[in-house]
């Protein structure tokens, strides 16, 4: 069986609900159906999880919210009217409504259950249009079906185990068609908690590894996951097919495919994902795999990220202190601060970090401590992009380093790092922030249009 999640952009208005619902009804592997909140209709428009925040966003202000609400309440009449279903309406404004009017001591509790709605609504309203057109469908409650998750210390959602066992249970549903609101879950004490946001990509991924699918098929806008981001390259090579740990480098380095947490629980089981295009069915879109089959070129991607930041470390005859490294990285613990990575030379450490967790509080705390208890000279340098060539077929093919530091030299980028582990999967530069896009275009000129 093949499990289905299907975008905000695939569902924004009747129109592009009727082509959902025929893709999954052209297949009758793909049992579940996992919807996102209804997206934008046109450039301008809002996504309805951003109305959502907006009503309750007024709520919390203590600001009426009855407009913001009314805006919500108006993009499922569109849709219902339009599919012939307005018997549906009544109950999706009875929830919206008391849903919004609900007790908000909690905050992020209700926040959280508010933003939960458009996924909520956009399943029962299309659950409610498959029965209407003849077919068994069913809409399935994350909090009925067990959908456990919990709240890190970062107050990030996290999935507790025993979610897959009773998500596995759905497959005694025989014969019907299961609609799933993405997005969120439930605590122990059965209050809404969702994802972060793009979070229905994660539920899709946990029902597939939940239910064992021979395919997790993410459904969105585009033909294929490109090699590079197509807002820097025109008509950007395409990528048919990737690995994880491939597609896992990429995301770091700023390629926003998919949720990063969605990878992990069918890359855990071994299901491939599959990337199609709504508006292109025939298209055979991305598939990201444990195991390549084919290779189109050396480099997988090319992708680049701004926001890092380095703390630069050094002490004469460093190298002859034995433990020294790891004093320094407790340093770095003791406050929480995750490190991505470390270059080193004989007298010189360089931590490289986001600055977006390095916050000047942390930086002076750290700082302080490495002068003080470790005796060294310090310094910090807010300005550093990464820009990550990908691909495991540069493995044991010679020269890809010496023409991407040409091209790179060539444009008169300064390479302020360089980083390629054994696995040579993936080489690492660091540039300044303002050479990061021409750095990730220069590269791709290089080693794609041979
Ligand atoms: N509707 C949510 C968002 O806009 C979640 C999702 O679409 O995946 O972020």
């Amino acid at each position: 069986m093949k499990v289905t999640k299907f975008g905000g952009s695939s569902l924004a208005n009747a129109f592009q609900i009727q082509k959902v619902c025929n893709i999954v009804l052209s297949d009758e592997d793909r049992k579940v159906m996992v919807v996102s909140a209804p997206g934008k209709r046109t450039k301008d428009d809002i996504k309805v999880t951003d109305l959502l925040i907006a009503v309750a966003k007024a709520r919390l202000a203590g600001n009426s919210y009855e407009e913001e609400l009314k805006k919500v309440i108006g993009r499922y009449e569109e849709i219902a009217e339009e599919l012939d279903v307005k018997q549906v309406l009544p109950d999706i404004e009875n929830r919206l409504t008391s849903i919004a009017a609900a007790d908000y001591t909690d905050d992020v509790k209700y926040l959280d259950s508010v933003k939960a709605m458009g996924e909520d609504c956009c399943a029962r309203l299309v659950a409610y249009y498959l029965n209407s057109t003849g077919h068994n469908a069913k809409y399935c409650n994350p909090e009925e079906c067990g959908l456990y998750l919990k709240h890190d210390e970062a107050g990030k959602a996290v999935i507790l185990d025993e979610t897959y066992d009773n998500l596995a249970k759905l497959k005694d549903e025989k014969d019907v068609l299961l609609v799933f609101p993405g997005f969120y879950g439930v605590s122990k004490e059965k209050e809404i908690i969702t994802f972060s946001r793009g979070g229905s990509d994660i539920t899709g991924s946990i029902l597939a590894a939940a239910l064992n699918a021979e395919v997790y098929e993410n459904w969105t806008d585009v033909d294929n996951v490109f090699a590079v981001n197509p807002n820097l390259v025109k008509n950007p090579f395409p990528i048919t097919e990737i690995t994880y740990d491939e597609m896992r480098e990429l995301s770091y380095a700023g390629f926003s495919v998919l949720h990063e947490e969605a990878i992990y629980p069918v890359f855990k089981n071994g299901i491939p994902l599959n990337i199609r295009n709504t508006n292109n069915p025939s298209a055979k879109g991305t598939w990201i795999v444990s195991k390549r089959t084919h290779y189109d070129s050396l480099v997988t991607g090319i992708a680049g990220d701004k926001g890092f930041c380095t703390v630069t470390v050094s002490k004469y005859m460093m190298n002859r202190q034995v433990g020294f490294l790891a004093a320094l990285l407790k340093i770095f613990s003791d406050e929480a601060i995750s490190i991505d990575h470390i270059p080193s030379g004989i007298d010189t450490v360089t931590i490289v970090l986001r600055k977006k967790y390095f916050t000047p509080e942390k930086e002076a705390i750290i700082v302080d401590r490495i002068k003080n208890e470790l005796g060294c000279k310090v310094s910090v340098d807010h300005d550093l992009a990464i820009v990550m060539i990908v691909g495991e077929a540069m493995a044991n093919s010679v020269g890809i380093m010496a023409r991407a530091a040409s091209a790179l030299s060539n444009a008169g980028i300064n390479l302020r790092i360089v980083n390629q582990g054994a696995s040579e999967i993936s080489m690492m530069f660091g540039v300044s922030e303002s050479y990061c896009s021409y750095a990730v275009r220069v590269l791709y000129k290089e080693l794609f249009r041979y």
